[in-house]
């Protein structure tokens, strides 16, 4: 679904509207961008979690590159006119290696194989690849296993000499930095700096060593690095919920379908798994989890609307929900707002994710393709595109 750029309008709205306020988001990139002294990369993946083409807006905000977790990823920010780094992380055998190094984009390898096809591309391109060797430091996921990583960087090193690649970069991810005193942060930073001396031990002289996300770079457990790639908090999520300085920036809102009085001991929804337990007034949204209102969070979950809280009552099905108002009597297209920055005492994202059992990122990222965006900045208006 296309982004477009309207005025506010906090009157009526036809459909279910996913509404991105830039500016909370560039508020979020300046804070890193001073906490990290301007090493910050801005991790983009998943349509920018979920909030659409913010690229810009974190380069002008001082943003000095770009992480996704692929190829497709990076070429889509290369189409709209980046021109700062891009690196992509997560790239199958087959990806379109070709496209990457002739668009400049970094390529995150942790493998020998990976590595190989990066060599084949730049062979047959006449021109480097530039690439950021990935160490697994515990997390047992993408990164280079420890047993394989002095062969990866004897092969890298090669493949350099030859022409192909130039190493730019050295990278590790951790997997406890929203925890600051567990103990595997300091085994995983050890294993990073050995990871990195190892590979300038076999003559690579990468540019920059990144291995803080947001959680490592506001708790400082990741210690000082040349990057930080920071997703989560430039949408202001903070896993370590230690940092003050952080907003949110969607907020999801529908317009009330109908209204209806009902009586007591009224079943709603499928299964009846709610029945009324004295008369009073539902209103239906039409959202569900084909949306991103997950399932899990029905009889957990409320929304605002007339400045307070009701719950939504009943199973939320794949197109609606449905809503306890009480006495209120909502009328058709009046606006309820399902999440947001949390000022007006609305739901946030991080309610959501809590009454779903599940983390912000997953609630942002799974907002469906049929609710529509606009990106808004509450400060400067722009001219609808
Ligand atoms: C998603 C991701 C990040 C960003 O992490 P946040 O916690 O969202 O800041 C950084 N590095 C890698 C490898 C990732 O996959």
């Amino acid at each position: 679904m296309p982004y477009a750029s309207r005025p506010r309008a906090d009157a009526v709205i036809s459909t279910p509207e996913l509404s991105v306020d830039e500016d909370a988001i560039r508020a979020n990139a300046r804070y890193f961008t001073r906490l990290t002294r301007g090493r910050l990369m801005a991790v983009l993946k998943a349509d920018a979690f979920g909030h659409g083409p913010v690229a810009s807006a974190v380069v002008e905000e001082g943003a000095t590159s770009l992480g996704v977790a692929s190829i497709d990823e990076a070429l889509a920010l290369r189409r709209s006119g980046v021109d700062v780094p891009v690196l992509s992380w997560l790239n199958p055998i087959g990806a379109d290696f070709l496209s990457a190094v002739s668009e400049r984009v970094d390529l995150g390898v942790a493998s020998a194989d990976a590595l190989h096809a990066t060599v084949r591309a730049a062979h047959r391109l006449g021109r480097r690849a530039r690439l950021h060797l990935h160490a697994d430091l515990g997390m047992t996921r993408d990164g280079a296993p420890a047993s394989e990583w002095r062969s990866l960087c004897e092969l890298a090193r090669t493949a350099e000499r030859q022409g192909h690649v130039q190493i730019v970069g050295i990278m590790g991810h951790m997997s406890c930095a929203d925890r600051p005193d567990h103990p595997q942060n300091l085994r995983e930073r050890l294993r990073f700096d050995a990871a990195v001396r190892s590979a300038r031990h076999r003559g690579l002289a990468p540019a920059v060593t990144h291995l803080a996300a947001t959680a490592a770079t506001i708790t400082g457990v990741g210690g000082d690095h040349d990057l930080h790639r920071i997703g989560a908090g430039l949408y202001g999520i903070d896993p370590s919920r230690t940092s003050r300085e952080l907003r949110f920036a969607l907020a999801l809102r529908a317009p009330v379908i109908s209204a209806r009085r009902v009586g007591a001991d009224v079943g709603v929804g499928y299964g009846a798994r709610f029945t009324t337990d004295r008369p009073t007034h539902l209103a239906l949204l039409p959202l569900g989890y084909a949306d991103g209102l997950p399932r899990a969070a029905s009889h957990r979950a409320e929304v605002f609307v007339r400045g307070r809280r009701r719950p939504i009552v009943g199973l939320i099905s794949m197109d609606m929900a449905v809503i306890d108002t009480g006495d209120d009597v909502l009328n058709p297209g009046e606006t309820v707002t399902i999440f947001g920055p949390g000022d007006q005492g609305e739901p946030t994202v991080a309610d959501w994710a809590r009454w779903s059992d599940t983390i912000e990122h997953e609630i942002v990222t799974r907002i469906g393709a049929r609710v529509s965006r606009v990106t808004r900045r509450t400060h400067i208006e722009r001219t609808p595109e």
